[in-house]
């Protein structure tokens, strides 16, 4: 049910009507969610696309087109280059070094050891299961995990120490400040995003896959088209994205730096042999 059959896409400007279609390089199937598939096959009908009866559809974009767009009263177009959208990009970094920054520092880290480091740090197991009646395998098992231990916790406890992890303990409440004082400057505008109808886009707000992302291929005028919202709801919304994500980040940081460790450190003694070491040397 979350299919709909597509013949394209229109942007329809919700003050004049004028509308602008787009073909896509793919007709056909398009998974957008059970949601969208009631609401556009409504639409549909109500606008009178002319393929709806056979059970083709247009995707339906409600926008303004750039005459209507020029009568919004005090209107705020978006913009990548100006202070906003300059500390917008900043922060949409940061959110990509969520899954980067784990990478560099454990490898960093473990890179940082030699074959002496770790024979050190070898030796302290060694010694503290000194007194065992394990056998040989048992003992090699029970010091590989022991080492494993260490190494993890050496890489855990290193981290909030780290100069990226400061960097963005302090940079990022600056970075929120500043969106916090620009979204004050634009809270009661309309806000005016344009829309480049001829690039790549998803069309299922859940999932992303091939029989999802909608590739334009043509479009059958030339007028710009902006998607709008008042700059209430503009700004709380994005202030809530961005403040969630702050919040979450650190877990999430940890957690990526615990996951990057554990494939890592996956085979014990094969990351000892890389370094040099052999079996007799962790069994003594
Ligand atoms: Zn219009």
């Amino acid at each position: 049910m979350s299919f709909l059959n597509l013949s394209g896409e229109k942007y329809v400007c919700e003050k004049c009507g004028k509308t602008l279609t787009v073909k896509l390089e793919r007709t056909g199937e398009y998974q957008i969610g059970d949601m969208a598939v009631f609401e556009q096959k409504y639409i549909n009908e109500e606008l009178n696309f002319s393929e709806a009866e056979k059970d083709i559809y247009y995707y339906y974009h409600n926008v303004l087109c750039e005459d209507c767009a020029k009568k919004v009263r005090n209107p705020y177009y978006f913009d990548e280059n100006d202070n906003l959208g300059i500390l917008l990009n900043r922060f949409y970094a940061f959110e990509n070094e969520i899954d980067e920054l784990p990478c560099h520092y454990v490898e960093g880290v473990l890179s940082s050891l030699n074959k002496e480091k770790l024979m050190d740090m070898i030796g302290n197991v060694i010694a503290k299961t000194q007194n065992t009646h394990d056998t040989p395998k048992k003992l090699l098992k029970k010091r590989l995990q022991l080492i494993k231990t260490e190494l993890t916790d050496l890489i855990n406890n290193g981290f909030e120490k780290s100069e990226q992890y400061i960097r963005f303990k302090t940079e990022m409440p600056e970075l929120i400040d500043g969106i916090k004082s620009e979204a004050k400057k634009i809270k009661q505008k309309t806000i005016l995003i344009l829309e480049d109808v001829m690039e790549p886009h998803n069309l299922n707000p859940y999932v992303e896959h091939e029989l999802t992302i909608a590739v334009p291929t043509e479009k059958d005028k030339d007028f710009n088209v902006y998607t709008y919202a008042n700059g209430k709801d503009f700004t709380k919304n994005m202030l809530d994205e961005i403040s969630e994500f702050f919040e979450e980040s650190e877990e999430q940081l940890k957690y990526n730096i615990n996951d990057k460790t554990k494939n890592k450190l996956k085979d014990m003694m094969k990351f000892l042999s890389e370094h040099g070491i052999t079996e007799e040397d962790v069994l003594n």
